[in-house]
């Protein structure tokens, strides 16, 4: 009798283009498991917005692995740990699983290695394995342009696989928790009322790629304006490996190349943040150059004030406002407001970017270790690919330039009813809108404080 298989899924929760999946229906009978690991990534464990995802996620993954006969045994400990004790259990050699690049997850895949168990591997979260991107002389990029235009030569990526029609499961009880007791979802208070924009799980992730096509040819114009519905909305399905990159692609190709290429350029930022967590697995937590360990961010209780006030959308900045209310109701922000809020962290109250990220990591349904540190680093000034800290962005002339107009009314009700472009900026325009704060700082004081500060370095 040929012995089952595990598929150990993490952030790869699709049954379509899963080479993991694919191997495993090819063996034989297989089972999936999740292991909900909190020790393994340490500081990094999962968020609490993305704790919300996770739970009807696998509700998703769970339904339709028994629509096809197979099962999904959750668990909850050290990865590896739990791994082993449940292929011992059911007589399990092989386990099949999407290749990952946080630290942790590469960390437990060593552990897992060694030992009787066969761990194989496969690609196909990122357009191409980032280790096999690489420069003329056979080096890793650390730079984006050269490793999107490297990216690019190995495009496009193969055609994608179907999910299984059936699969497999081994006979026998096999233990799972009940993911009702994993306790991923807010009791009191319910912040996440505003998350029934989303849906969690493969088919909604199709659903996002679907309501998104027709509007791709105007996405480079678009793409910048927070008022308008410009963008996929696809990160927190991708991060959660709902829809494989290569689907999008294909998907995105078959109109007009010229269109395609800015969008599917952003998927080649994915895949170049995965590879430098992969070849800089601190990134999340230090500097990528050294220098920067000696800036003099602020501290202390004036620092932790303005933190709040940050956190809470009330730094008297509407285009920073709006964008930090749109995460706390909805774990998302649009790009271009994420740039301004985390510059205006950074630079505007001179507050280390790792406070920001972590925030970020908590509240945002699409947190990605990679994706997040390698942006905030790139804000911030201190990564190896980044924008010069030199260069701060106005949150003034960044809100009109971007005809944030709109997008401020929906998400600050203090300010829903100011007309014109005052709206920018209500208290410089000399209103004084009841319930909202004026500037908790001012832009060139700010300014010349985080120049000042930064010429130490
Ligand atoms: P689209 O514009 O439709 O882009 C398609 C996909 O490309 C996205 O879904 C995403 O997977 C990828 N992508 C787009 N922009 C970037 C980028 N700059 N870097 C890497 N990948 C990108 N994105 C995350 O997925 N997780 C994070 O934790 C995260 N943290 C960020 C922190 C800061 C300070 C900033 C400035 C950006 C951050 N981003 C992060 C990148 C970006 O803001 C989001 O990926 C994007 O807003 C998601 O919206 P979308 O799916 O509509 O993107």
């Amino acid at each position: 009798m040929t012995r089952p298989s595990i598929v150990w899924f993490r952030q790869d929760l699709r049954l379509a283009d899963q080479a993991a999946v694919a191997a495993a229906s090819a063996d034989g009978p297989w089972i999936g498991v999740y292991v909900l690991d909190d020790e393994g990534p340490g500081p990094w464990a999962i968020g609490g917005a993305q704790r919300w995802w996770l739970h009807h996620s696998l509700t998703a993954l769970g339904e339709a692995l028994r629509a096809r006969g197979g099962r999904l045994v959750l668990r909850r400990g050290t990865s590896p740990d739990i791994l082993r004790k449940l292929a011992r259990d059911i007589d399990a050699r092989t386990i099949h699983a999407t290749r990952h690049y946080e630290p942790w997850w590469k960390a437990a895949e060593t552990v897992l290695s060694g030992g009787d168990l066969e761990l194989r591997l496969y690609d196909g979260n990122r357009l191409a394995p980032p280790e096999g991107v690489l420069t003329g002389a056979r080096g890793r990029y650390r730079i984006f342009t050269p490793y999107w235009r490297a990216l690019k030569e190995q495009m496009p990526p193969g055609r994608p696989a179907p999910a299984p029609h059936a699969i497999r499961a081994p006979h026998g009880a096999i233990e799972s928790d009940a993911l009702a007791n994993w306790g991923l979802l807010p009791v009191e208070p319910d912040w996440a009322a505003g998350f029934g924009i989303w849906t969690p799980g493969e088919a909604g992730a199709h659903e996002a790629l679907d309501e998104f096509l027709p509007v791709l040819d105007h996405y480079d114009e678009d793409r910048d304006r927070p008022s308008v519905d410009g963008t996929s909305r696809l990160s927190p399905h991708l991060h959660f490996g709902e829809i494989s990159p290569a689907t999008l692609w294909l998907r995105a190709a078959k109109r007009l190349h010229r269109q395609a290429e800015p969008w599917l350029r952003q998927l080649g930022w994915r895949d170049f943040c995965a590879n430098i967590v992969d070849i800089l697995p601190g990134y999340g937590d230090g500097n990528g150059r050294d220098a920067w360990d000696r800036m003099a961010w602020r501290r202390g209780a004036a620092a932790d004030r303005d933190f709040r006030a940050w956190t809470r959308g009330r730094t008297g900045y509407p285009i920073v406002d709006a964008g930090m209310r749109e995460l706390w109701a909805t774990g998302f922000m649009h790009n271009r407001v994420r740039m301004i809020a985390a510059s205006f962290l950074i630079k505007h109250l001179l507050i280390d970017w790792r406070r920001g990220e972590r925030w970020f990591w908590d509240t945002l349904v699409d947190a990605d270790y990679g994706n997040n540190a390698v942006n905030w680093q790139w804000v911030a000034g201190t990564g190896v690919d980044s924008n010069p800290f030199g260069r701060i962005m106005a949150p003034l002339v960044q809100s009109p330039k971007f005809d944030a107009g709109g997008y401020i009314r929906r998400w600050v009700p203090e300010l829903a009813d100011i007309e014109g472009e005052a709206i920018h900026d209500p208290h410089g325009a000399g209103l004084s809108p009841a319930g909202y704060p004026p500037p908790i700082v001012g832009h060139r004081e700010a300014r010349e404080r985080a120049l000042a500060a930064s010429a130490e370095i």
